[in-house]
């Protein structure tokens, strides 16, 4: 039975309920129907995931066009055109679940393992902030033995410890195996931002075959993580499903239903969804996997979800190649990593013995804010709303109703003049100036915009945040 309020994953997530709505949205409707769906989307609050299933199984090109353009519209009417910027930082590839999809799985005996040392931990963000990161992604495999919560507590805080010449790193994300609300608890006293852990798949049993060993096959446990986070006090969190190994539509219905409960549960959703594509990697071959997702349905999920959960960051990463990624970035992504190695210690050193995957992306960070600047896009390396609180409930109602707009614009425009100043290619220099003055001018509340500008100029200066 399908209720809402329950605190059981196979309920709040259920299986029939998701097989009822596919099976009714396959059958076709006439335009009109999805043309109601999409102008409920266009009053921004949102859609269910009845609507989500209706639209994705919808194969008349003319709503496709109108929730395309909606998705831009959307983007840039709660994030304006603000691209944040991010990095993974893999800390350990030490592993004993058998997730059959990811090299670090415990039978892979080929691939070296390997865990950073402190030392070594200071170096990969030293070097990370040589390239002008400030906002990083932990992270590693499950090992209660070898990547213990000590382990990883000790390692953000030798991160936030750093001072580097030209300021800090000024957010940790965490993308951990689910754990216990007492972990949870522990991380969020250690500072962190969000806590990320995709689903991988939303089918229980698929997700069974899909995890034979370890404890990561526990569906329950593992969909449940949300719940105990939140308990633990953790109110950003970021949702994803590994995309590829289950059917999409399956997939888009069982993320809507998790961030529908969260919200009901907690009255916040996810601060963030990521969109990862199944990727090839050293004993792992795609072609193994037969719900491998084109480029155009890929797409017409990240649109969907920007028009059906219009608050709540997307995230792409260098899983996706240039072209990807650029057609992504139209229809509503609003973070995306960037300069990233997927290894352990690949930040340091030129090996991709330890790869997770095969990033398509290999672009370097200046080359990726060079190629956001030509979009039109203002790269972001803002942490200011962490940092001042607004995290949770407090940031959604922000996002919800706009405000995030007047305050991110302008912090935006800072975190990229110091990146300009500190780190930027002269090419690049001279384009994020250029973008500079003109958003400057676009920025309405006069007050607003002569503080931006005397913090410009503090930072020409030489101050830094
Ligand atoms: N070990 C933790 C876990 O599994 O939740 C977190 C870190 S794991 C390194 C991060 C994510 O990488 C996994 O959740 C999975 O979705 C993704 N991943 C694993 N193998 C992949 C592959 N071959 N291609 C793309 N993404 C992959
Ligand atoms: Fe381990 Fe995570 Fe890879 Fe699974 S996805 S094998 S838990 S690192």
């Amino acid at each position: 039975m399908y209720d809402k309020k329950s605190d059981k994953a196979v309920e709040f997530i259920s299986n029939e309920e998701i097989l009822r709505c596919l099976d009714e949205s396959k059958k076709q409707k006439p335009l009109e129907f999805y043309m109601d769906i999409v102008e409920k989307a266009k009053k921004e609050k949102g859609l269910t995931h009845e609507e989500v299933a209706y639209l994705i199984n919808c194969n008349k090109d003319e709503v496709w066009d109108e929730i395309f353009k909606l998705a831009n519209k959307i983007k840039n009417d709660y994030y304006g055109n603000r691209i944040v910027l991010f990095a993974p930082l893999y800390l350990s590839n030490y592993c004993i679940n058998g997730c059959t999809y990811c090299p670090y799985h415990a039978k892979n005996k080929t691939i070296p393992r390997k865990k950073l040392t402190q030392e070594e931990i200071k170096k990969e963000t030293i070097a990370l902030m040589d390239m002008g990161h400030k906002r990083l992604a932990l992270e590693m495999g499950e090992d209660d033995r070898i990547n213990t919560m000590d382990y990883l507590l000790e390692s953000i805080k030798t991160i936030y410890s750093i001072k580097h010449e030209n300021g800090s790193i000024r957010r940790v994300n965490v993308n951990i195996a689910a754990t216990t609300v007492e972990n949870y608890r522990k991380l969020k006293e250690a500072g962190i931002g969000t806590y990320i852990l995709f689903q991988e798949t939303y089918n229980k049993e698929n997700y069974e075959i899909l995890h034979p060993t370890g404890p990561k096959h526990n569906y329950d446990y593992h969909t449940e993580a949300m719940d105990r986070a939140m308990e633990g006090g953790i109110d950003d969190v970021g949702v994803g499903v590994l995309f590829g190994l289950e059917t999409y539509d399956y997939e888009l219905v069982g993320l809507m239903m998790h961030k529908e409960h969260l919200e009901e549960k907690f009255g916040f959703g996810p601060h963030t969804i990521s969109v990862p594509r199944i990727c090839p990697a050293d004993d792992i071959d795609t072609n193994d996997f037969e719900n491998a997702l084109s480029d155009d349905i890929f797409i017409k999920i990240v649109s969907l979800l920007r028009i059906a959960v219009p608050y709540t960051g997307i995230i792409v990463s260098t899983r996706e190649s240039q072209k990807s990624r650029e057609k992504a970035l139209k229809v509503g992504v609003s973070q995306i990593s960037g300069g990233s190695r997927t290894s352990v210690g690949g930040y340091c050193v030129e090996e991709e013995e330890t790869s997770q995957f095969d990033t398509s992306d290999k672009r370097s960070l200046d080359e990726v804010v060079n190629w956001l600047l030509d979009m039109g896009h203002i790269p972001s390396f803002c942490t200011a709303c962490y940092r001042e609180g607004r995290t949770g409930d407090r940031f959604m109602s922000l996002c919800k109703s706009k405000q995030i707009l007047n305050v991110c614009g302008p912090n935006a425009l800072l975190t990229l003049k110091e990146y300009l100043m500190d780190y930027a290619s002269d090419e690049t220099k001279k384009k994020g100036e250029e973008i500079i003055q003109k958003e400057l001018a676009n920025i309405p509340n006069e007050k607003v915009r002569e503080k931006t500008k005397e913090y410009l100029q503090e930072i020409e200066n030489g101050n830094r945040d």
